[in-house]
């Protein structure tokens, strides 16, 4: 029999983790099949019914679903409950597990690029994704600052996820953000600015002056491909990561989970370029 597996989110919108899922499951010839099913939130019952009636195999989860899946759950990761955030979900012999894969995803992102560990970075956001962001790092021994448009929900999140580290926050607006980011080795960005169809599509979270050559930049946004902070990143000579690979490995990692097999991960990220370019 097929197995079916699923992306939920509400609404769900374009999504591309259809394509590059589909792609790895008919690489390694395993009978499954993938799709996006919009989910509001009063269905999310039928989606975990689906789940344990083996309706369905495994679920990805996106927003607004990642925090409120928990409560139907019948156990998450250490990662999932640190985080309080659950993106993938699998149906085992006994019983529905919640993990969260962006954690490891942004880890390996940061490992693959060679980027140092225990070094000053910036992390600009204090929503869902930077919540796994932080996690990330606190778990290389990265040096933290926090900068967000509300300050509070910058300091909410030191206090939820690393509440002994001593990581400052600071407004995105303040006037020493650009030093900062300039004497920063590694930004990463987890604020919607930039997005395509976000609040601030044709912005940089960061002026020009924030970069030079030697440090790391990381947009975890990924539509587009280059944003305008990885634009002015690059002009300065830095190197550059886009949410692209960051988004087929939290994708990757799922696979794994639900079928114990090591993932394609060229074949997921060459369907996910293009799944991309054509939407
Ligand atoms: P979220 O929970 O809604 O958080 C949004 C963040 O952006 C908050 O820090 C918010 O600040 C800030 N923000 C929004 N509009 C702003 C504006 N006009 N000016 C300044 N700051 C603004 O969203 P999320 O789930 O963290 O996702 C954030 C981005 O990451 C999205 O673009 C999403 O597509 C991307 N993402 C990528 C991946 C991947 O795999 N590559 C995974 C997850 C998310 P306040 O706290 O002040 O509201």
């Amino acid at each position: 029999m097929t197995d079916r597996y699923a992306v939920i989110g509400y609404p769900l919108g374009h999504t591309i983790s259809p394509a590059f899922q589909q792609a790895a499951f008919d690489h390694l010839n395993i009978d499954a099949c993938y799709e996006a099913i919009e989910t509001p939130p009063d269905q999310i019952g039928q989606r975990l019914d689906d789940l344990r009636s083996g309706r369905l195999s495994g679920l990805n989860v996106t927003i607004p679903h990642k925090t409120g899946i928990v409560a139907g759950l019948d156990r998450v990761t250490d990662t999932a409950r640190l985080t309080g955030a659950v993106n993938t979900v699998t149906a085992t012999h006994d019983g529905l597990e919640g993990d969260n894969t962006d954690v490891a995803a942004i880890q390996e992102v940061l490992r693959r690029a060679n980027v140092p560990t225990g070094i000053d970075c910036l992390l600009l956001g204090a929503g869902g994704a930077a919540r796994a962001a932080l996690v990330a790092l606190s778990r290389r021994g990265d040096r933290v600052t926090i900068a967000n448009r509300t300050t509070s929900n910058a300091q909410q999140i030191v206090r939820d996820l690393a509440p002994d580290s001593g990581f400052n926050t600071i407004a995105l607006d303040s006037p020493s953000m650009t030093a900062l980011a300039h004497n920063s080795r590694l930004i990463v960005n987890t604020t919607s600015i930039g997005m395509h169809g976000g609040p601030a599509p044709d912005r940089s979270p960061l002026p020009d002056e924030a970069f030079h050559a030697g440090q790391t930049v990381f947009d975890i946004v990924y539509r587009p491909t280059t944003t305008p902070l990885l634009a002015a990143a690059a002009r300065a000579g830095a190197t550059c990561l886009g949410g692209l690979e960051m988004l087929i490995l939290q994708g990757a990692h799922s696979f794994q989970i639900w079928t114990g097999r090591k993932p394609p991960f060229n074949v997921m990220l060459a369907a996910g370029r293009q799944a991309l370019e054509a939407s």
